[in-house]
């Protein structure tokens, strides 16, 4: 392709949303067969919103939620903000945090009222040796498509808090059509593979990439390109980044972390993925053009 009809090409796609940083990024995303997508923020609006709190060993349930609010005032994760607002809601009144430390694709602990708190993942709680009781209790959630927080204090199981995302309509458009288009849709997310999988079988999506911590991303787009995949990743988050750079193709959500738009070829600015078939049709448009 010239110059000339690349910049056509982007220009009419900035028009639609999309913007496209590297104008060879077209071309190979007409070759593309997988496209990896990430969960939160991506798929979903990431927006999460506090859907449960559980308490167990006689811990008192606004005792959970005050916990685990007032520590992830000190987050910035999306998570974090649908404790807290769930908190706010419920008029708990959260209390001041002496030091904390987050732990990238796990949580979040520190110190509370002298007592140790911590809020995240299974990966989290096993690393500092606190067994949840196998209740059946967050696989419930899980099956829901809720993303469980454990909390725990002084190394003790204090309770659950559930939170669930909403899907975006333009994900699932978007989907089907690259369905149509025979392209494997893949979800990546550090989320569990229950929660997770409950939001692929929502989606149709083709195959499911759970548990994944932040440094594996780029790992699993590399395994499946020395599949021979020429693979499309589309993310939000920083813990993205890696993996758009990676992929053949990096699709960024313009609503997301300027990480991941530095990192990405394309950026979607609206977040709606029904871009990445707008690009395409743009790229058959500008070559037919020039041809
Ligand atoms: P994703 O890949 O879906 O964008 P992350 O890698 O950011 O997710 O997080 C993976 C998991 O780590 C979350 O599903 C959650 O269980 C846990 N986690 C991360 N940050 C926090 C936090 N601030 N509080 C509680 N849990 C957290
Ligand atoms: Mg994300």
């Amino acid at each position: 392709a010239t110059p000339m009809s690349i910049m056509v090409g982007t220009g009419r796609g900035a028009r639609a949303g999309v913007l496209v940083k590297k104008a060879e990024a077209l071309e190979v995303l007409e070759k593309v067969n997988v496209i990896v997508v990430d969960k939160t923020g991506t798929l979903t609006e990431g927006k999460p919103r506090l859907q449960k709190t559980i308490s167990l060993s006689g811990v008192d349930e606004k005792d959970v939620l005050r916990f685990a609010a007032s520590l992830e005032k000190s987050s910035e994760h999306p998570l974090a903000a649908a404790i807290i607002k769930g908190a706010e809601e419920e008029n708990v009144r959260l209390a001041a945090v002496d030091s904390f430390e987050s732990v990238t694709g796990k949580g979040i602990f520190g110190t509370i009222e002298g007592k140790k708190v911590l809020v995240g993942n299974t990966k989290l709680m096993q690393d500092n040796n606190v067994d949840f009781p196998a209740d059946g209790k967050a696989d419930e959630l899980r099956l829901e498509g809720q993303t469980v927080m454990f909390v725990a204090v002084d190394g003790e199981p204090a309770g659950l808090v559930g939170v669930a995302d909403t899907i975006k309509e333009s994900a699932r458009e978007a989907i089907n059509e690259l369905h149509r288009q025979k392209i494997k849709v893949v979800m990546m997310t550090g989320d569990n593979a229950k929660t997770a999988g409950a939001v692929a079988r929502k989606l149709n999506i083709d195959q499911v990439f759970a548990d994944i911590l932040p440094d594996q991303k780029a790992d699993k787009v590399k395994q499946l390109q020395a599949q021979g995949k020429i693979v499309a990743m589309a993310g939000d988050g920083v813990n993205d980044a890696p993996a758009l750079a990676q992929a053949d193709v990096g699709i960024a959500m313009g609503t997301g972390t300027d990480v991941a738009m530095q990192s990405a070829d394309i950026t979607l600015l609206k977040g709606d993925l029904r871009g990445i078939l707008r690009a395409k049709t743009l790229s058959r448009a500008t070559m037919q053009n020039i041809r």
